[in-house]
Parts: C-alpha cells; sequence; structure tokens
C-alpha cells in the first residue's frame, strides 16, 4: 500500500498552502482535492481582502495560482475524495472514493465547508431548476430577470451586487432588521439600484411549476403577512457547514461539526492529525485566514515527522 508523509484532505487556500509549506520542507506532500476543487474561492467573484493584489483578483485564479504554486514546489495534486479513514492507529488509513486505501504517517484535513440550505418546501424540489447556491456559477441563466437572494451576511451581499449586473432586480431577504455583513458590503449593495432589501423577512417556501420558480414566499416577522415575492431564481447566502462528517468519527468537533483544534494550534485531539481552514475556523473564515492555518498544519506536521 502507498505510504505518504503528509496527506492533504482538501483543496482550498488552506489545502494548497498546507502543501507548498510541506513540500518546500521536503515531506512530499499528496493533496486529495475534495469533490469541489479549488473550494469556495472558485464560487466567488474578485477577491479584494487578500494581500498582494492591489486591484483585487478574480477568485478562481487566485486558488489556481496557489495550485500551480503548490505543485510547481513538488506537491502532488490528486483528483478525488477521502470517502472513509482509519486514525485509530499510525500509519492513517484514508480511502480514496470508496476504492483506493492509502497510509499516511500524518493527515491535515483542510476540507472547507459547504453551503447550507433552509430546509423549507420547494427548495430541494427546485434545486437546479431555480434554487441555487452559487450567483457566480448560475447568476447567467437569469439575465434581466428576477432574482431573490437569502441572507444578510458577506456571502449574500457579493451575490446580490454579482447578479445586480445581469439581472433585472435583485432582492434581498434579510431575516432581521441588520445585516451581519461588513461595512464595506453593505454599501456595495446600497450603491445598486436594483436591490430590494426585504428586512425582518423569513423565507417560508419556494414556489413554482413545471417551467420552474415562480417566487419565494416569505413572513413579515413584524406584521406577520405571508406574501409571495415573483422571482425566477432564488440564490441562499445563509452559512456553511462544515465538511468534517469523514474524520467525525475520530477527530473531536464542536456540535457544529468544526473540527476542535488545540488552543492557537492546528493539533486535533490525535497526534499526527492537523485541521486548517474553514473545517475549524468558527470565527474568521477569510481566505487569508485559511491559508495562515494551512502554512501553520504543514509546520506542525513536519515538525511532527521531525520528531518521530
Ligand atoms: P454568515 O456570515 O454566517 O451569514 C449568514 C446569513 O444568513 C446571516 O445574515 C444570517 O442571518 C442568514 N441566515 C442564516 N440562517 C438563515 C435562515 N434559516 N433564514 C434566513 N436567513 C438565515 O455566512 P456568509 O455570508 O456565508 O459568510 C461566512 C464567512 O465568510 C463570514 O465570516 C464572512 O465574513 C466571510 N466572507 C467574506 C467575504 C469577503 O470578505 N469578501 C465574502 C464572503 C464571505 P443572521 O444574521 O440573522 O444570523
Amino acid at each position: 500500500m502507498e505510504r505518504i508523509k503528509v496527506l492533504i484532505a482538501g483543496s482550498g487556500p488552506a489545502g494548497y498552502t498546507a502543501a507548498i509549506y510541506a513540500a518546500r520542507a521536503n515531506q512530499a506532500p499528496v493533496i486529495y482535492s475534495g469533490m469541489e476543487l479549488g473550494g469556495q474561492l472558485t464560487t466567488t467573484t474578485v477577491v479584494e481582502n487578500f494581500p498582494g493584489f492591489p486591484e483585487g483578483i478574480d477568485g478562481t485564479v487566485l486558488v489556481d495560482n496557489m495550485r500551480r504554486q503548490a505543485e510547481r514546489v513538488g506537491a502532488e495534486i490528486r483528483t478525488g475524495t477521502i470517502t472513509s479513514c482509519d486514525l485509530s492507529s499510525r500509519p492513517f488509513k484514508a480511502t480514496i472514493d470508496g476504492n483506493l486505501t492509502v497510509e499516511a504517517d500524518t493527515l491535515i484535513i483542510a476540507t472547507g465547508a459547504s453551503a447550507k440550505y433552509l430546509g423549507i418546501p420547494g427548495e430541494q424540489e427546485f434545486r437546479g431548476s431555480g434554487v441555487s447556491a452559487c450567483a457566480t456559477c448560475d447568476g447567467f441563466f437569469y439575465r434581466k430577470q428576477d432574482v431573490a437572494v437569502i441572507g444578510g451576511g458577506d456571502t449574500a451581499c457579493e451575490e446580490a451586487v454579482y447578479l445586480a449586473g445581469m439581472c433585472r432586480k435583485v432582492y434581498m431577504i434579510v431575516r432581521r432588521d441588520q445585516m451581519r455583513a461588513s461595512k464595506a458590503m453593505q454599501q456595495k449593495v446600497a450603491s445598486k439600484e436594483n436591490i430590494e432589501v426585504l428586512w425582518n423577512s423569513l423565507p417560508k417556501e419556494v414556489v413554482g411549476d413545471l417551467k420552474g420558480v415562480s417566487g419565494i414566499k416569505i413572513e413579515d416577522k413584524i406584521s406577520g403577512d405571508i406574501r409571495t415575492v415573483p422571482v425566477s431564481g432564488v440564490f441562499l447566502a445563509v452559512g456553511h457547514h462544515p465538511n468534517s462528517e469523514v474524520f467525525a468519527p475520530w477527530v473531536k468537533t464542536d456540535k457544529d461539526g468544526y473540527i476542535i483544534t488545540e488552543l492557537d494550534s492546528p493539533r486535533t485531539n490525535i497526534p499526527g492529525v492537523f485541521a486548517a481552514g474553514d473545517v475549524m475556523d468558527v470565527h474568521y473564515k477569510q481566505a487569508i485566514t485559511a491559508a495562515a492555518s494551512g502554512c501553520r498544519a504543514a509546520i506542525e506536521a513536519d515538525r511532527f515527522l521531525q520528531g518521530q
């Protein structure tokens, strides 16, 4: 069976940065990319807060640069997802796509987070035909139409601004009387004439027929009134959940599934297993903090291997 010194799960900023550091430490890292090559940055538009790019940089380009950098310094990047693992003893065992099993001396879990859904009627029925969790992926299909974005965080604002550039009207459905998003993102929303924010509004149901979505039913939290906002696309931006399920039988997670690491370190409860990026980050969830934690995980993995 193949034995890998540093096995990295996930191909976002955390995984690629871990790979760059581990490769330069001569630890021959291998990344299994996971289902979403490049992670969440590939679903975003311009990234303006990653240092080093004064004009901003397209998220897909940024993460692809990271991949090329990791490969250039010697990391091996493979397509495949770790579908199960045995972390009870070293070397650890990881099974890829349910068939190939590899051994690993250390494991860096950088599997990120995935979009949450609301669980309201119509949502799953119209998923892919009117309901989406990625405006940059699917916005194109709603050109010159009316759409709704659910949520009041940075992602919701980003999606609304992006959609405002191609759709006729964008409704932002925000459940409170204020947004969680940064002031900068809120200002961008306010600057778009074709975005209307519907405050104190609870999404109740996605409605439509065989042709697709025709509206979203919302409840006014103050008056209790229910009405249908006529839209042909509903974009969800209500947060993410950490992709830790495969590792959760072994590593400690909190009630929401975030991997618990030792204070101020990427170390998990299992020596030799480290976590980096959104899968362990309850608070910051930025590309730059993910990259930084990938760096720390690789340094710790190298120290662990040196100490063996
Ligand atoms: P988030 O900050 O957790 O925001 C989720 C939003 O969805 C909140 O407005 C929340 O409302 C709302 N929501 C949650 N459940 C809901 C429900 N059942 N019904 C209706 N609304 C619901 O998630 P995010 O926007 O994806 O951002 C995640 C992290 O990534 C944040 O740290 C953010 O700063 C970061 N991010 C940064 C950038 C950037 O800097 N360019 C871009 C995107 C994301 P409440 O506020 O009432 O809870």
